[in-house]
């Protein structure tokens, strides 16, 4: 869903200053958007690590939805699907009383610097021409004219990009992929495994969108064959046992071509061959601004899937703090990685905090690009972010208090767990004695949320919910 939100006075002490931010909420009347999740979809970690620091992702009370083993269609799992998150969002974006700040169902259409005169802001910054839509209105515009004269714009003083990264689908080059007959699709299409009925499926990449809709379709379809970049690395435990569980589950190498005929080749040497119904690209989604304008200052590297230069992953810094970006780094805890990189941007605009200079932050980016690359790291991953840099950029941006222990002990055991068995982990229960103990407390302080939530006079003498454990 399309959205903007455009917030005056970031914090308090400077001047008044006039924030947009580019994100997603959960709209009234909403324009239909294709996302990538497909009917499956459970969450990759379980949702006590998942939440905003002061509204915890606790399950809904049975009393605030109706009621019945399945309140109001909530689902109370650890590990809960979709639509739980999305519910979980819109809870937050109520009980945050964000209404007044956020232009639903509005498409930003180009950002770009402001010319000389539309500057003078504090400290005579650089502003931003922000233009938007209706996004209705944009999806019926059949050209540029049309969609130019319904255009708004808007000065604002900093911009905040926030628009997400698994929308545009990243396709391989494959020989043969130009004239193959059959169905191909990326698994940003993908829904449900109806349709793969007694088919033949070769599904390209064994991320976890691969593994996951290839466990949907081994149910239905004949014969499941996962393409791996390298076998070796596709060969975890975790792979073995689903391989040893299903016999029409295959593992192969890459593709070498698709041949007119239906035919799939690997790259294995062996004259690996299957003649397949459909071909699924379950190969990831590449960064993608088409609104932005920044004169080349900040580009995105399609065949590297960078997107630079960026202190931190947040501040391009010879356009800091007025632009800035929350949502690039991947493998992070979401959305609490993506509320500490708020909470820093927040700071910084409203002058609580300072950025290093111009220089420092292009010297770090350039420092870091040179470890990843000395440490042998794929450009394709500037953005993944270990566990322990996740938790030091949280704490030393932003007032964060240190991640507690049972948490980061929670995500080493569900990470092992992943790798060990990628139909069971998320329906596990071998967490140890002190997870488990802090588990509930964590379970019985996220009660006084709900309660907040449905009482708010009453929750005004309880204690506040913080996880502080
Ligand atoms: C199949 C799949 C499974 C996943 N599983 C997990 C998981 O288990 N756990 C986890 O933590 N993460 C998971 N993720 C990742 C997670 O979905 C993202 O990290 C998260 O959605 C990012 O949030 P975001 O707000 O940055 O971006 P998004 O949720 O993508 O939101 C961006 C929003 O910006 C809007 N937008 C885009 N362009 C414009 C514009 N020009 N004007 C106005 N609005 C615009 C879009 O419509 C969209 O609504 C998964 C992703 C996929 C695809």
């Amino acid at each position: 869903m399309d959205m903007a939100a455009c917030v005056d006075d970031v914090g308090k002490p400077r001047a008044s200053r006039k924030v947009c931010v580019i994100a997603a909420a959960a709209a009234a009347k909403p324009v239909r958007v294709h996302s990538s999740m497909y009917a499956s979809l459970r969450l990759l970690g379980p949702r006590e690590v998942m939440g905003f620091s002061d509204f915890q992702f606790v399950p809904a009370r049975k009393s605030r939805c109706g009621g019945g083993d399945n309140p109001g269609g909530r689902d109370p799992r650890r590990f809960p699907g979709h639509r739980e998150v999305y519910l979980y969002l819109r809870d937050f974006y109520r009980a945050a009383g964000l209404t007044d700040s956020v232009r639903f169902n509005t498409r930003v259409v180009r950002v770009a610097v402001a010319p000389p005169p539309c500057r003078g802001g504090p400290g005579d910054a650089l502003r931003w021409v922000v233009r938007s839509m209706d996004a209705g209105l944009w999806k019926r515009c059949t050209d540029d004219q049309m969609a130019e004269a319904h255009c708004v714009e808007e000065v604002f003083d900093a911009v905040v990009v926030a628009t997400g990264h698994y929308s545009q689908p990243k396709l391989p080059s494959i020989q043969g992929m130009g004239d193959w007959k059959r169905r191909q699709m990326h698994s940003h299409w993908y829904r449900v495994p109806d349709s793969f009925r007694d088919e033949v499926v070769v599904l390209v990449g064994c991320g976890d969108s691969g593994m996951d809709i290839a466990l949907d379709l081994l149910a239905v379809a004949r014969e499941v064959h996962l393409s791996a970049k390298s076998v070796e690395a596709a060969a975890t435990p975790a792979m073995s046992k689903m391989l040893a569980r299903h016999a029409n589950l295959h593992l192969h190498p890459q593709i070498e071509r698709l041949c007119d005929d239906g035919r799939v080749v690997f790259a294995d040497g062996g004259g690996g061959v299957v003649a397949a119904d459909t071909v699924m690209y379950c190969t990831g989604y590449r960064y993608s601004f088409p609104f932005l304008d920044t004169e080349g200052k900040v580009a995105v590297d399609d065949d590297d899937n960078r997107i630079g230069p960026l202190f931190e992953h947040t501040f391009p810094p010879s356009l800091a703090p007025s632009l800035s970006f929350v949502g690039i780094p991947r493998k992070v805890m979401v959305p609490w990685f993506f509320e500490a990189q708020g909470r820093w941007i927040a700071g910084v605009l409203s002058g609580r905090r300072a950025l290093p200079s111009e220089e420092e932050m292009t010297r770090s980016v350039e420092e870091f690009y040179r470890a990843r690359e000395l440490a042998g790291v794929p450009k394709a991953h500037t953005h993944d972010v270990e566990p322990h840099k996740m938790y030091e950029l949280g704490e030393k941006y932003c007032d964060f208090p240190r991640t507690e222990e049972w948490k980061r002990e929670l995500m080493a055991i569900i990470s092992r767990n992943t790798s060990d068995d990628m139909e069971t982990f998320r329906d596990r229960d071998d967490d140890s004695d002190n997870v488990r103990r802090c588990l509930q407390e964590w379970y019985a302080l996220a009660e006084h949320q709900a309660q907040d939530e449905e009482d708010p006079a009453a929750a005004a003498a309880q204690a506040p919910v913080h996880s502080s454990l």
